[in-house]
């Protein structure tokens, strides 16, 4: 029998969209080593707005990204429960023209197979009492709550236990690039050089693919191969504030825009987000006026929103893909995803571009990535993502032995655990 041997695949970049990324390929049977400039979610991902999206703001303008939202979103609620808050989500029409804009919406919704119901402003009003009293009417759709950090710890988790080997404080600071075959007018990356930044020496490590998921510092990363992408980094603020004022997400119903959702995370009430361009994603500011402007469309939603005790405010960067111009402004910019295979689209082969996308899509845009990544290592092997539950993100700090409740592995490793950690896992999730 000829021996293949097992394909080794480098993930850079240690958000959510890496996380299912190595998860994925791992049960695939890939060996993936995941390197992490900072700490895992340290990027944009530790730092969103935590909106489980069904895909209602997106219906209008968007079906196909609707529709996409909606399938994620069930499937997530399903293999990650203990990261979810399943409260569902108001639309609220609050002026003439909002109450206008449902006959658009509320079909959209219905066309991109969005659960969405039609209540009277008294319903919605007996639902969520701090809403403001002006409300015309309100429709319900099944958004949620996501608890960012731990979503993404949860795909980690599962990933190490598939045996993904994921280094954190590791920046990659080079792509090795080989010329492909004897025409050397196309290339391929053969390999990584990274900065260990807790001993601050260098190594380099050799792979059959690499995969590019840094979001909004792709530009700089395929850039180590001399390529060039159209990235447009795209910060946005939340202001959190204290005291849970909805139970439900609460949006505002008209066209996407500025400050018009507000997400209860916990015993907070967090109001986002704005929209600018940034060059530099490790340099953003929380403007002033970015604050005010938050809490005041907050207000127009939930009457007393800016009286409420200030918790905290910060941004982060969306990784959008395109370019603003004279013609196209950053609201025009997609909120989907794209796929770059370099080899296709510069000339170097063996290395791929994940970028863009929602967190609430990050299992769909691995998989499409994962699919891609087989096709060019010669594997046969189908996503099984969808179906798996996800390990508990604690299990992720636990030695090798300590997984014990994942489906896929074998249930005699729980026989060497201590009991109460056994239980632990068993049980579900707890703080971190
Ligand atoms: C303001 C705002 C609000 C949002 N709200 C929501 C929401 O409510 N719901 C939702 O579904 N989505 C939301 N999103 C979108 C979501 O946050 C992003 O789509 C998602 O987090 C991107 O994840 P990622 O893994 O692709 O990128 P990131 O999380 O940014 O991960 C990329 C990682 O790459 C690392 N990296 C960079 N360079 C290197 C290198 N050279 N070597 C090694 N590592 C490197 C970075 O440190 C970073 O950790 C929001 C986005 C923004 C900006």
């Amino acid at each position: 029998m000829l021996f293949m041997p097992t394909p080794h695949v480098i993930v850079i970049g240690g958000g959510g969209t890496g996380a299912a990324l190595a998860y994925d390929l791992s049960l695939r049977g890939c060996r993936v080593t995941l390197f992490e400039r900072g700490e895992l979610t340290s990027g944009t991902t530790g730092r969103h707005h935590g909106q489980l999206h069904c895909g209602a703001r997106y219906a209008v303008q968007d079906r196909e990204i609707g529709r996409e939202c909606m399938r994620e979103s069930e499937i997530l609620r399903r293999i990650a429960p203990a990261s979810i808050e399943f409260n569902h989500g108001l639309f609220v029409a609050i002026t003439e023209e909002d109450e206008q804009y449902c006959r658009t919406f509320f079909p959209a919704c219905q066309a991109c197979g969005i659960p969405a119901r039609l209540l009277t402003a008294a319903q919605a009003l007996a639902m969520e009492p701090y809403l403001n009293p002006r409300l015309r009417l309100a429709v319900q759709v099944p958004d949620g709550s996501m608890d960012a950090w731990r979503m993404a710890l949860q795909f980690f988790a599962s990933a190490k236990a598939r045996g993904a080997d994921i280094r954190n404080f590791s920046e990659v600071i080079g792509l090795k690039v080989a010329a492909d075959g004897e025409a050397a007018r196309s290339s391929r990356i053969i390999g990584v050089r990274i900065r260990d930044h807790r001993s601050g020496s260098e190594y380099e490590l050799t792979a059959d693919l690499v995969i590019n998921a840094t979001g909004a510092w792709s530009k700089s990363v395929v850039g180590l191969a001399g390529i060039d992408i159209a990235v447009s980094p795209s910060p946005g603020t939340m202001v959190a504030v204290k005291g849970r004022l909805t139970n439900m997400v609460i949006s505002r119903l008209h066209p996407a825009a500025d400050g018009d959702i507000i997400v209860p995370q916990r015993n907070l009430s967090i109001i986002g987000t704005t929209q600018r361009l940034t060059a530099d994603p490790d340099r953003i500011t929380v403007p002033h006026r970015d604050v005010e402007k938050m809490l005041r469309s907050a207000e127009i939603m939930v009457p007393g929103f800016k009286k409420a005790p200030f918790h905290a405010a910060w941004a982060a960067a969306r990784p959008l893909v395109g370019e603003v111009s004279n013609s196209v402004g950053v609201r025009d910019l997609s909120r989907d995803f794209s796929l770059i295979d370099h080899g296709e689209a510069g000339g170097v082969g063996r290395f791929l571009s994940i970028i863009g996308g929602k967190a609430t899509t990050l299992r769909g845009m691995a998989e499409i990535t994962a699919d891609r990544s087989c096709e060019l290592l010669g594997i046969e092997s189908a996503c099984r993502t969808a179906e798996l539950p996800l390990l508990p993100a604690r299990s992720l700090y636990r030695g090798r032995a300590g997984v014990s409740a994942h489906p896929g592995v074998r249930a005699a490793k729980t026989g060497n655990l201590p009991a109460k950690a056994a239980t632990e896992s068993r049980s579900g999730e707890r703080n971190i």
